[in-house]
């Protein structure tokens, strides 16, 4: 069973909640870099960052997302800075022009699926388009499994010379209308992974009230990495509001402790993940 640092990976903000579901949710720049010092302070070594507009819509503004990478760099020392070029609400072609800036990863998911109201359409060509663009600009790509077909996309793009053989792979699970969250399913997407990449480092989020299960089961199995963050839960159990991202990663440090394991520290972080040093 692993016994390295497990990388803490902080969703921040994401595309779907508002402050008025959560008020400590960052949506403008300095807040997103102040949410995400705390949560640094707290054990995460990774972020993952949307953007908003001012109304707190979805948006790509490359801008944004600069000034979101240059607060952390400055803040955080040696924090990953992941970009999404996923999410709800945004115009596709949009969702790769912040990667000029050369975030160290960017998340791909590399197939379509059903969401709660939505398809979260990722044509071929996107998906292709985006990992070209990550490798344009040496960035390393994030895997989302929102599907287990998403395993053997991943595969192509590595066979296609897209990508590294070793990408980060992250299974999501109990999205509304796409894979539940189930420990034996996650089983399974980990047995496939491993035979379709078997240099693969992984990690697992849970959506929602799945959010510390999932967490669970990915440690069991000696993941990599593990994921929290507002963008995927709100909440500290049924009846109370998440105090902000640094209390979710308090509760992360804690399970990771509760196997056995310690938090990675940012370089470490790099290290597990194969990312250059910052
Ligand atoms: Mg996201």
């Amino acid at each position: 069973m692993s016994s390295h640092p497990v990388v803490i990976a902080v969703a921040i903000t994401g595309s779907v909640p508002r402050k008025a579901d959560n008020p400590t949710l960052p949506t403008l720049p300095a807040e997103q870099i102040e949410s995400t010092h705390a949560a640094f302070e707290a054990g995460a070594s990774l972020v993952h960052i949307h953007v908003r507009n001012d109304d707190e819509s979805p948006s790509s503004d490359p801008e944004r997302f600069a000034a979101v990478q240059a607060g952390v760099q400055k803040h955080c020392p040696g924090m990953i800075v992941q970009f999404s070029t996923g999410g709800r609400g945004r115009d596709p072609a949009a969702r790769g022009l912040a990667l000029v800036h050369r975030p160290d990863m960017a998340s791909l998911s590399t197939g379509s699926v059903n969401f709660p109201t939505i398809v979260y359409e990722n044509h071929t060509r996107l998906v292709t388009d985006l990992a070209q663009r990550m490798k344009d600009n040496a960035i390393a790509p994030e895997i989302e499994i929102f599907d287990l077909s998403h395993i053997h996309a991943a595969r192509r793009l590595i066979d296609a010379g897209l990508m590294s053989d070793r990408p980060h792979v992250q299974f999501v699970m109990g999205v509304q209308n796409a894979m539940p969250a189930d420990e034996h399913l996650l089983d399974i997407l980990l047995a496939e992974a491993r035979s379709v990449m078997p240099n693969a480092t992984w990690t697992a989020a849970g959506i929602g009230r799945y959010q510390d299960s999932v967490m669970d089961w990915a440690l069991a199995c000696g993941a990599d990495a593990v994921r929290t963050g507002l963008e995927d839960n709100i909440r500290v159990g049924k009846n109370r509001l998440a105090n902000g991202n640094a209390e979710l990663v308090s509760i992360a440090a804690d399970a990771v402790h509760r196997h056995g394991r310690r938090p990675a520290t940012a370089s470490e972080a790099r290290a597990l993940l194969g990312l250059r040093a910052a």
